[in-house]
């Protein structure tokens, strides 16, 4: 496995692939890779002939109070995981090999990304379409994974590729969780012992949901409801949102029909913002 920090640098290495007719995967990643990113990156390497992984904190995603310079790194345990999943090459640029002093031009949507994480970080979608296209750009990939995790990230990107033509098959890939439930995600390493253990609201919530769902309760209100009682049961959650929307739109539902993500943001205490979602078709 290869290690290089240019653009120059990947498309020479994928150009050289293509040449032998081999196909590729991409998994970007902003590092401090678990399990939940192994699990993508095992996936691509399961589909394709060679796999790249990105490791890039992107800066234009982040808003001002955000988490950008705490958020964590560590490029040597990342290489060994990737190296075991089967990766053949990452991708680690610093900043200004992505971004130019003259960097100018953004991919902006409107719709899917005016709900959930983009009521509370008004800038993030922006960066995250800005830095996914160019990344494509750069590896042009046969498939990308994303998880569904981020699972506005992930209806967003498969949007992005759809309305602007790309030639790339996106594959989104089941949440990973730790063992009591708590889905697997690098901000976890902010929480405190206290704050890791009332965490598990989140995913307490997301299974309560779930359950009531597929036991047949279609009022988005009651379901809501029951899963904010859970989150409110832990003194330092502070619930940023609780919303049932239909998959395509990210719209609210007033009944729960079709391809429905339920999905919550929580903050713990000022120790971390955590996501969490389920997706069920009824
Ligand atoms: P990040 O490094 O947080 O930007 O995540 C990179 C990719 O890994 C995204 O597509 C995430 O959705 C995915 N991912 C992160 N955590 C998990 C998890 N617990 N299970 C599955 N996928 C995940």
């Amino acid at each position: 496995m290869n290690i290089v920090s240019t653009k120059q640098e990947v498309r020479n290495q994928v150009k050289a692939w293509r040449k032998e007719g081999l196909s590729v995967g991409f998994v970007p990643t902003m590092g401090y890779l678990h399990e939940g990113h192994e699990s993508l990156v095992k996936r691509a390497v399961a589909e394709n002939d060679r796999v790249v992984v990105s490791i890039f904190v992107n800066p234009m995603q982040f808003g001002p109070k955000e988490d950008l310079a705490t958020y964590p790194r560590d490029l040597e345990a990342d290489s060994k995981l990737c190296e075991a999943a089967g990766a053949a090459l990452i991708f680690h640029p610093e900043p200004e090999e992505m971004y130019e002093d003259t960097f100018c031009s953004y991919v902006d949507m409107n719709g899917l990304t005016n709900a959930l994480c983009g009521l509370s970080r008004p800038v993030h979608f922006r960066g995250v379409c800005t830095v996914v296209n160019k990344l494509f750009n750069i590896v042009m990939p046969d498939k990308a994974y994303f998880g569904e995790k981020d699972a506005q990230q992930l209806a967003v990107v498969k949007r992005m590729v759809k309305d602007l033509d790309m030639d790339i098959e996106i594959v989104g890939c089941p949440i990973i969780r730790e063992e009591d439930g708590l889905a697997k995600s690098s901000r976890n390493t902010y929480l405190s012992k206290e704050g890791r253990q009332q965490a598990l609201v989140l995913s307490k919530a997301i299974f309560a949901g779930k359950d009531m769902v597929e036991k047949g309760e279609r009022n988005p209100e009651v379901v809501k409801k029951a899963m904010l009682d859970i989150i409110n049961s832990a003194p330092m959650a502070r619930v940023d949102y609780v919303e049932i929307v239909d998959v395509a739109t990210m719209k609210n539902v007033d009944v729960i029909t079709g391809e429905i993500l339920c999905a919550i943001a929580v903050y713990i205490g000022d120790e971390a913002r955590l996501i969490d979602n389920f997706m069920i078709s009824v």
